[in-house]
């Protein structure tokens, strides 16, 4: 039976990886901090949780860390664990970077030191590219220009997952994964705040929704299709790094416009509250990725599209309140 180490328990990717792991007859640790009140709020996926052994360790504490890789052994790290908010990053720069750069770098040098055969996963972000004017669509050949704290020590992180792949030989990968949502996605990022949030006017519970730039684009796929990408990249021959995207981009405005045309409300335009102190410095305008290195040597593509997508969030969301009710 093969092991595997996941980090970054609790929310979004964790348990759509964990499923396909069970799945696969792995036995699943996954590194958990300590929390004065622990948040299992994911209930859909309760039945995994008493499947996993839940292992204590922080990204931003070295020694943990050795002492989680010393016991376990893992075949296999998956490192989702961060601080994925890009927002909260620009007022938290210090410990976004502790967690997502020098977490890496503890994690490969406990790896090296404790199980060098152990392969290991980076998520890495499309952030890391930033804006550009002159070709919009990303590859693994685009140069980066990260422009949020977030980025940067993703960015970081990547060239170093990179480093101990060249100087030590070992297995380690970089996703750079572009934007993914499932319904279990955390309520403060856009796509959540819009379903939730038109679930509750739906339900009378909420006037509207306040939102900034309707006219960013991401490029967005499915959470689970991705979490396959992910296991496959470490089955493969040999380490690599590879873009996950769908290879479209949508605005926030296409987001909402599916979104209430499931409900058919009508003047939509009164539910969604322009709201300027959600105004981001150094604000991306549009990423859309395209993936045919992974597509042609490891992945197939992503199966969910941008309506299914947003459907699928919008009756998770309907479904919750209604249930309130
Ligand atoms: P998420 O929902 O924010 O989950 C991140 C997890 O990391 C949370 O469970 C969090 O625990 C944990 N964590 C934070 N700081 C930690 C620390 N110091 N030690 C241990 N764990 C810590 O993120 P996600 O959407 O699942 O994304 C998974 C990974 O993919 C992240 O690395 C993210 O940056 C990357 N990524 C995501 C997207 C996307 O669109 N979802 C796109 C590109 C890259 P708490 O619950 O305690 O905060």
């Amino acid at each position: 039976m093969k092991t595997a180490l996941i980090t970054g328990i609790l929310w979004q990717d964790w348990p759509y990886l964990a499923k396909l792991l069970l799945e696969k007859w792995y036995k699943v640790y996954g590194l958990i901090r300590r929390y004065s009140n622990p948040n299992f709020s994911n209930t859909d996926y309760l039945w995994i949780t008493d499947k996993i052994n839940f292992i204590t360790g922080d990204l931003s504490d070295e020694c943990s860390l050795i002492n989680v890789i010393k016991s376990i052994k893992p075949d296999e790290v998956y490192n989702l664990g961060a601080q994925s908010f890009v927002w909260t990053s620009r007022d938290l720069a210090k410990a976004t970077t502790e967690t997502n750069s020098l977490g890496v770098l503890y994690l490969l040098n406990a790896i090296k030191l404790f199980s060098p055969l152990t392969k290991f996963y980076q998520a890495s972000t499309s952030e890391m590219f930033g804006n550009r004017h002159d070709n919009w669509i990303q590859t693994e050949e685009t140069p980066f220009h990260p422009r949020s704290p977030y980025a940067i020590a993703k960015l970081y992180a990547y060239w170093m997952t990179n480093n101990f792949k060249e100087s030590y030989w070992m297995f380690c990968c970089n996703w750079i994964l572009f934007n993914h949502e499932s319904p279990i996605r955390w309520i403060e990022f856009v796509t959540r705040k819009i379903t939730d949030g038109i679930a509750k006017i739906k339900f009378w519970i909420a006037k509207d929704i306040k939102l900034w730039n309707l006219d960013s684009k991401r490029d967005r796929g499915f959470a689970w299709d991705y979490v396959e990408a992910m296991w496959l990249m470490l089955q493969a021959e040999k380490p690599d790094n590879y873009i996950v995207s769908t290879g479209e981009t949508h605005s926030i405005r296409d987001f909402l416009e599916v979104a209430f045309n499931y409900i058919w409300i009508k003047d939509r335009e009164k539910y969604v509250k322009i709201d300027p102190s959600f105004n981001r410095p150094a604000e991306l305008f549009v990423l859309q990725g395209k993936s045919d290195k992974a597509k042609e040597k490891l992945w197939r593509e992503s199966k969910v599209k941008f309506k299914e997508l947003v459907e699928m969030m919008m009756e998770a969301d309907l479904k919750r309140y209604s249930e309130i009710k």
